[in-house]
């Protein structure tokens, strides 16, 4: 048995990954990779993946869910473009690779873009909380969760502008007010599903009034809003085990269960860093991400046996992003906490005959 902590793709329910492998097999007699995304019985999969989306997340009226291939990567260029209104101007909030990443596309496509909040100056260790922002704006954005450094907004981001952001690393991972946003987006491997798809869940007020001169048709949401994801080939093994998955976090409870074990699964794991004489957390307490949980070795020079031991414990996945290095830990929904319980032991034992 393997604890898999990558940071995406990443670990989802056995039984999603044995239903799924069902599905290639045999999909209502032919294999799911084989039929028409057209065809009666996929169009229902597309459909209960939207409404689970959904019921998941409470979407209130007025929005609608859609998915789109390019991952989040695409996603930033897509948000950039249908946001963009006369203003042709953009807040946008620096904490890390993927927000500079959105901040790079969003230039790219001719918006002026002010970032009026940066962690930059310490290495994204933190989350910016002192800021004026912006009001000429058409739109703010921010990513909720850093998933290579580990740091997470608190709370969503207050303003009268547009709101946007890149929940990629921490969607479904905990309860959010969805009436706050004009556009979500998020790629699926990170909690949501298999590579493949990206979910966007757009306010329809805002669709159909972009400024951008370019546009292509596959990077409208309006197109793919009234094509309900099928204004060509979707993802199809992507959004079927999406599916999947939504269903079993709704059977288990929702969202506001998996917060709960989110939360405790992150308690476990940074009670241990902080009190564990031989490791520290890198990124400022208050900040720190439910979902991507790093930290550093104290002794450098140990370095390998700690990696040597962990392997041995089963663990896969704890090696910090090559950008950052030391440990992180992803402890997305279907990671068990029993796993969190076995990293921790490695972690005591390690420091019982090293320390
Ligand atoms: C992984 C990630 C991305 C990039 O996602 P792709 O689907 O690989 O393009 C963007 N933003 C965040 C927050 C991420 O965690």
């Amino acid at each position: 048995m393997k604890h898999n902590f990558g940071a995406g793709p990443c670990i989802l329910p056995q039984n999603v990954f044995k239903q799924a492998a069902d599905a290639v097999i045999d999909f209502n007699g032919l294999s799911l990779l084989e039929v028409s995304h057209r065809s009666g019985d996929f169009v229902k999969v597309m459909d209960e993946a939207q409404d689970l989306v959904k019921k998941a997340l409470n979407v209130p009226s007025g929005y609608s869910v859609v998915f789109l291939q390019g991952g989040a990567s695409l996603g930033f260029t897509i948000a950039a473009l249908n946001m963009m209104r006369d203003k042709k101007k953009a807040g946008y909030i620096n904490t890390g690779t993927w927000a500079k990443g959105a901040i790079k596309e969003a230039k790219a496509v001719g918006t002026d873009v002010n970032v009026f909040a940066t962690s930059e100056d310490k290495n994204f260790s933190y989350i910016p909380k002192n800021y004026s922002m912006p009001m000429d704006v058409d739109y703010i954005h921010y990513t909720s969760n850093n998933t290579i450094v580990g740091t997470q907004f608190k709370s969503i981001v207050e303003t009268n502008s547009p709101l946007v952001c890149d929940m990629s690393s921490d969607i479904f991972s905990q309860v959010i007010d969805v009436s706050k946003f004009d556009l979500i987006y998020a790629g699926a491997q990170k909690n949501l599903g298999p590579a493949g798809a990206t979910l966007y869940i757009v306010k329809d007020e805002i669709l159909g009034k972009s400024t951008s001169a370019f546009m292509p048709s596959y990077l409208n949401l309006k197109n793919h809003v009234e094509k309900e994801s099928m204004l060509n080939t979707p993802p199809v093994f992507s959004v079927y085990t999406s599916m999947l998955n939504l269903r079993d976090l709704i059977a288990n409870g929702g969202v506001p269960a998996a917060e709960k074990k989110n939360i405790a699964k992150a308690a476990l794991l940074y009670n241990e860093i902080d009190s564990n004489p031989l490791f520290n957390g890198p990124v400022a307490v208050e900040d720190r991400s439910l979902m991507n949980v790093t930290f550093l070795l104290n002794k450098e020079e140990l370095a390998s046996e700690f990696d040597q031991i962990w392997k041995a414990a089963g663990i896969v996945g704890l090696a910090g992003h090559r950008s950052v290095g030391g440990y992180r830990a992803s402890l997305y929904n279907a990671l068990p906490i029993e796993s969190v319980q076995v990293l921790v032991d490695t972690m005591k034992e390690f420091t019982r005959t090293k320390g």
